[in-house]
């Protein structure tokens, strides 16, 4: 098979000198299909300076094997062939999808064949004999709308590539971008909104802003979008949050960019001059903050509470105070101030440790915060201090009421680990304007409150008053003063002899401690004691205490006076401390005392609060031959199951039970109920505070043989009790 092709450019091309960067256009190529020799000859003649690849087939099976092997742009068929027709070629072109243009040519007779290549997508059709210059036209045609079809394809790719370029922009922008037509309804948004906030592009297109914006923020999504409505050159910022239908459907909160723009109509063609006028729209970008909002709300969050709680801190308590005192100013109204400090938490946080005592203000926050209303303001001011505002408070008997209801919250025992806690509170409460008009003295009035209570035997609640000023600076000084009381020989023990009223005899005596201060005179220990407490000192102090009750007990011994029983007053923080034992029993050996001769004093709470420890000091206590007294029963929180897992030798009637017993005829359950305890458990009994010879006497019927009060002594020094000891070893 021949295959002559003819290809004119590239003679040009020897012939040309072209720059090495000029794009050549593709050199067209033609086949031509004429089973008549002398018709393909002139043909090829005509056609050979036209700038065209010319290949030449002359019959069908020729045509079918050319097309195989080359792509043509053009093919020139004569639908008159022997062997295979016209159209077949043409069946075989569409069949393999070759593209070219195809022009036939025939005689007259074949009409019917022509009509069938048209139908397969000939492009024209040429009758033979046909004057050359048609055929040139023709094929001109032919070749141009051919190039004008590659064009279009071109720029259509390019179009859908840049067009794609954009999407993918857009599509991977870490923003949700969305237009908005006028009325406020999506006509664009990125896939960017799906992964946000589960949106698919198909819920919003269409749809009006709101269906995206959290309720909460609509009144100013309305008022931003509103506005961009009617200012044209508008661009601005709002933060707005959108709803999500993600699972966790949280809102999130975007800052978004507007920018009112013409919008292109949905169906992506430009916009006439007429319409674009009218077609404004927003333009949004809004980016995703909800991590950053998180993280500032948290920082400020801190910043202003306290972690342990989650109540406002001292900083945030101030600010709430001065707000609430502008407004009370205004409305010229009173609000209140409490300050709320822990009895003794302390010797919890000592004791049982620190996570403990974390647990034990967290479930009083939670606790006191139940107490109020929902304008007012509860502040973890200090370590065991908390703070409230009680705005429009007016009367005391109003703020009396809730001081109550912040004492009564605590009265349930607190579950720490398997330990039942019990707490109480001490509270001052200050009014504005009256107790001070500046935050801080506001503040600091209820503080003087809160300490005069404390002071007065804690547990309860008082009101400022100015003479309370003078009280706290006498404190003050008075604290100062106690650091020097040791050193300088002001402390001195004082003794309360304890009788057994059937036989007249002294069988014992509480010592108690005095302190003989250089200018108020001989002060009693509660006035000075409570505040040893608190800072403190009662560690120093109790150990002077032990050597002081140890030389005086050899003196009494000395009197002659066999056996009598000294006891001491155990505070709750030195027990605590745990090396008590040590030190009482060095004294005593020191001494030479036997341990059997001294009893120590606790209150129930000690036994409440940390049960195993102190039973195990006790138990040591009891092995040395120490005896161990409950002071004050009666008033503390004890369980008559812990008493008998105790190991105690007396109780010590309270002495607000004795002061109640006027009348002997009279029944006073409390004292029989505790005479009873004593006597079933097999334990002594010591009803202390005894003023009155008809106390003395329903005490002696009902059972108490031990008494100690001002009916026998007060509490005396050391000297006049060797003279009594003195008395009555030469009485005996
Ligand atoms: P307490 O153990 O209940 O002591 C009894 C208190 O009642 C003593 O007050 C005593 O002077 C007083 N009192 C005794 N009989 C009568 C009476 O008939 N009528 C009245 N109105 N009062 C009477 P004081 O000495 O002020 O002691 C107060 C508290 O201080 C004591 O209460 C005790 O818990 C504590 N305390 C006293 N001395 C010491 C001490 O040396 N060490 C420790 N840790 N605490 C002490
Ligand atoms: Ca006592
Ligand atoms: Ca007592």
């Amino acid at each position: 098979m021949t295959h002559r092709s003819l290809t004119l450019s590239s003679l040009d091309q020897a012939t040309l000198v072209m720059p090495e960067d000029f794009e050549r256009p593709p050199t067209e190529t033609v086949l031509l299909v004429e089973d008549e020799p002398r018709l393909l000859r002139s043909l090829q003649a005509l056609l050979q300076h036209q700038g065209l690849a010319l290949t030449a087939a002359s019959s069908g099976m020729e045509a079918i094997e050319q097309l195989r092997q080359s792509r043509f742009d053009l093919v020139i068929l004569d639908l008159g062939l022997p062997d295979i027709g016209g159209q077949e070629i043409m069946e075989f072109m569409n069949l393999h999808q070759m593209g070219a243009h195809v022009i036939v040519t025939s005689g007259a007779p074949e009409v019917e064949s022509v009509i069938g290549a048209l139908k397969r997508g000939a492009y024209d059709y040429l009758r033979k004999p046909y004057a050359s210059e048609e055929l040139l036209k023709t094929i001109d045609k032919a070749l141009q709308h051919r190039r004008l079809q590659a064009e279009n394809r071109k720029i259509a790719s390019q179009l859908e590539s840049s067009e794609r370029v954009y999407r993918n922009l857009v599509d991977c922008s870490p923003d949700i971008i969305y237009t908005l037509d006028d009325s406020g309804c999506f006509t664009f948004i990125n896939n960017r909104a799906r992964e946000l906030l589960g949106f698919t592009r198909e819920d919003l297109l269409g749809k009006h802003y709101s269906e995206l914006i959290h309720d909460e923020d609509m009144e100013r999504a309305n008022y931003v979008f509103g506005e961009a409505k009617y200012d044209r050159r508008l661009t601005r910022s709002v933060e707005l949050r959108f709803k999500s239908i993600n699972p966790d459907n949280a809102p999130r909160t975007f800052s978004n960019e507007l920018l009112r723009t013409p919008t292109p109509p949905a169906n992506g063609l430009a916009p006439d001059a007429d319409a674009s006028a009218k077609m404004f729209g927003i333009y949004g970008v809004a980016r995703d903050i909800t991590d950053n909002r998180q993280a500032d709300e948290l920082i400020s969050h801190q910043t202003y509470h306290d972690i342990l709680t989650d109540l406002p801190n001292r900083v945030l308590f101030k600010d709430r105070l001065s707000l609430a005192m502008f407004q009370a100013r205004r409305n010229e109204s009173k609000l209140a101030v409490m300050f709320i400090d822990l009895d003794r938490f302390k010797l919890v946080n000592e004791s049982l440790g620190h996570r403990m005592g974390d647990e034990l203000l967290q479930q009083t926050a939670l606790r006191l915060k139940t107490c109020l209303r929902r304008c007012d303001t509860l502040a973890r001011f200090g370590d065991d201090e908390f703070t409230a505002i009680l705005p429009e408070l007016t009367s005391r008997q109003d703020a009396t009421l809730i001081a109550d209801k912040f004492l009564e919250c605590m009265k349930p025992a607190f579950e720490l680990a398997g330990h039942a806690i019990h707490m109480t509170a001490s509270i001052g409460i200050a009014f504005y304007p009256d107790n001070g008009t500046e935050i801080d003295a506001l503040i600091r009035s209820s503080g003087i409150a809160m300490y005069q209570i404390k002071a007065a035997g804690k547990n309860g609640h008082a009101f400022f008053d100015d003479s309370m000023l003078d009280a706290s600076r006498k404190n003050i000084e008075l604290e100062h003063r106690l650091h020097l009381a040791q050193d300088q020989g002001e402390l001195e023990m004082h003794y309360q002899p304890q009788l057994d009223v059937t036989t007249g005899k002294i069988i014992g005596a509480e010592a108690l401690m005095r302190w003989n201060h250089p200018e108020r005179g001989l002060l009693s220990a509660g006035e000075f004691l409570p505040l040893a407490e608190d800072n403190g000192l009662i560690i120093p102090i109790s150990d002077w205490m032990l050597e002081a009750i140890c030389r005086d007990l050899l003196a009494w011994n000395a009197t002659g006076c066999e056996g009598i029983r000294l006891s001491l007053n155990l505070s709750p923080q030195y027990l605590d401390r745990g090396d008590f034992y040590d030190k009482l029993q060095s004294a005593l050996s020191r001494h030479n005392i036997s341990p059997t001769q001294v009893e120590v004093e606790v209150t129930e709470n000690i036994c409440i609060r940390n049960p195993q420890a102190a039973i195990k000091q006790l138990d040591k206590l009891c092995q040395l031959g120490v005896s161990v007294a409950i002071d004050d029963f009666g008033t503390g929180y004890s369980s008559l199951s812990y008493l008998h897992r105790f190991p105690i030798h007396t109780l010590k009637i309270d002495r607000s039970f004795i002061m109640e017993i006027h009348d002997e005829s009279a029944q006073f359950p409390v004292v029989l109920a505790i005479i009873s305890i004593a006597k079933g458990l097999g334990l002594n009994l010591v009803a202390e505070g005894v003023e009155t010879p008809i106390q003395a006497a329903y005490l002696e019927k009902s059972g108490c043989r031990i008494m100690q009060g001002y009916l026998y002594h007060k509490p005396m020094p050391q000297s006049r009790m060797l003279v009594l000891l003195t008395e009555q070893a030469g009485l005996a």
